[in-house]
């Protein structure tokens, strides 16, 4: 009976496995493309569930690794027309790996092609992966050097992941 009203439940919001997240859902959250109704639903079950929290990992690692691989085929031209971050855009942090639910507001402070620096209210691990989101960009990110920059905050240095 019990299980009964546990798969209702989670057959209406669509998840096929009722104990786990959906493996599809998980790949939308990192791309940042999922459902908004399905965001706390997900975030819920990766802050409980480490088998899913492995799985998302899994997932935010074969989008570096994909980003690394595009970035070889260089100069492809529909990459011009792509949205990009500017100086000075606000932009919203998320760290995924550790996952945390948290985000922060985020100023850019200056982009090269590989990287971007941001200046944040709050530090970030080293070697965590962030999501840097603004307007209709998104990007992973790996914290690379994070240090007080006087009581403004914190300048963090992202080197960041192309490919999605
Ligand atoms: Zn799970």
């Amino acid at each position: 009976m019990a299980n009964d009203v546990l798969a209702s439940e989670y057959g209406m919001l669509d998840l096929k496995d009722a104990d786990h997240a959906h493996a599809d859902h998980l790949e939308m959250y990192v791309r940042g493309r999922l459902e908004s109704r399905y965001i706390s639903v997900v975030e819920d079950h990766l802050l409980k569930c480490g088998l899913c929290r492995a799985d998302f990992f899994n997932c935010i690692g074969l989008h570096l690794i994909r980003g690394a691989l595009g970035k070889t085929k260089s100069d492809r031209p529909e990459r011009r027309s792509e949205p990009r971050f500017e100086i000075e855009d606000e932009a919203i942090c998320q760290i995924l790996n550790p996952f945390s639910v948290d985000r922060q507001i985020v100023k850019i402070l200056d982009i090269s092609e590989n990287g971007m620096g941001i200046l944040a209210p709050y530090p970030a691990p080293l070697g965590s992966i962030v999501q840097i989101r603004a307007a209709n960009t998104i990007k992973l990110g790996e914290v690379r050097h994070s240090s007080m920059l006087g009581d403004k905050g914190y300048r963090i240095g992202l080197r960041l992941h192309v490919g999605f």
